[in-house]
């Protein structure tokens, strides 16, 4: 494989591992983060042109839609014609689309490709990208994918990624607030959490909330249930993937009821309950500690 010059913005939990591992597969890489943070084997540039100057690709690892709107406005024109531009944050289809026409306008590729895997799948390499854009810009983007990942799938065109993302994390915040309810009742059922997980799992209960990712301390394979409920993946990043969903669902007049109440159920987690910085599977306990009016 050639080796190409990348520019990563966004050096944070998940962006360091990935352009580590891009700089460990031997191109070179030059970073960039508000923060001051850097990345292993990774160059950092004082600024987000800077990073990008004559750069192949251009991967952003960044918080929000807004956030990257403002770094592509300001990167666009200093990114050489022909490069591709590859936005692997969770951000709003919206905004994944109008990066993806200010890119065309400027001659560069563009390919929407949030992630799911979290931190152990970006240090590890493994994450899976969802991607939206042209055959060529996802074509151009494949080597990479395989470095930071083991899965692409090209799902349509620019945003595709973003919309895959945000239906996939709405099924799973609807499912986990259903087998967290499920296993609070049972509780009180007296049936016991091992028999719970023995039936449905294997039953037309089961999900991957259940079967790999059971909230049940001691039940199931290890998940963030059995260390106290350190994520993982922490509840308000569950929050704004549900946000995202119930933005596009309002843009296209798209009725999603059980995403809507997830979203204010972990809104009142999150933001009323201290369930900031725990597991999303932390709302077991929650709904444990509660009666059905409290
Ligand atoms: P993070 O907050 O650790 O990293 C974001 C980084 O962007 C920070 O270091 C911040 O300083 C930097 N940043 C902010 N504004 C900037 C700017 N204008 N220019 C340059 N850098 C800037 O977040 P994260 O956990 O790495 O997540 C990144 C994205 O990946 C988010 O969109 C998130 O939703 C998504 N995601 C995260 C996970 C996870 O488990 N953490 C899983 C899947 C997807």
């Amino acid at each position: 494989m050639s080796s190409f010059n990348i520019g990563f913005i966004g050096l944070g939990n998940m962006g360091a591992p990935m352009a580590a591992n891009l700089a460990a597969a031997g191109h070179t890489v030059t970073g960039f983060d508000t923060a001051g943070t850097t990345a292993t084997g990774v160059a950092v540039a004082q600024t987000a042109e800077a990073a990008c100057d004559g750069a192949d690709f251009v991967i952003t690892m960044l918080p929000n839609g807004a956030i990257l709107r403002s770094v592509a406005a300001n990167i666009l024109p200093a990114m050489k014609t022909g490069a591709t531009l590859i936005d692997c944050s969770t951000v709003d289809v919206e905004s994944a689309r109008d990066v993806g026409a200010l890119a065309a306008d400027a001659g560069i590729g563009f390919v929407d490709a949030p992630v799911s895997g979290g931190v152990g799948g970006a240090a590890g390499g493994t994450l899976t990208f969802m991607a939206g854009g042209t055959d060529d810009a996802f074509a151009a983007a494949s080597d990479l994918f395989d470095i930071m990942g083991q899965k692409a799938v090209h799902c349509g065109e620019a945003g595709a990624g973003q919309a895959a993302k945000i239906c996939n994390n709405m099924i799973l915040g609807a499912t986990m607030v259903a087998t967290c309810e499920a296993f609070a009742l049972a509780d009180k059922l007296g049936l016991d959490r091992q028999k719970m997980f023995d039936v449905v799992s294997t039953s037309s209960g089961s999900s991957w909330s259940m079967n790999t990712y059971c909230p049940a301390p001691g039940v199931g394979p290890k998940t963030p249930a059995d260390n106290d409920y350190t994520p993982g993946f922490a509840a308000e990043l569950m929050l704004k993937d549900l946000g995202l969903s119930q933005q596009a669902a309002e843009a296209v007049n798209a009725d999603t009821p059980m995403g809507a109440l997830a979203q204010a159920l972990y809104a009142q987690f999150v933001e009323e309950e201290g369930g900031r910085g725990k597991d999303f599977s932390a709302m077991l306990p929650r709904f444990e500690a509660r009666g059905r009016n409290s």
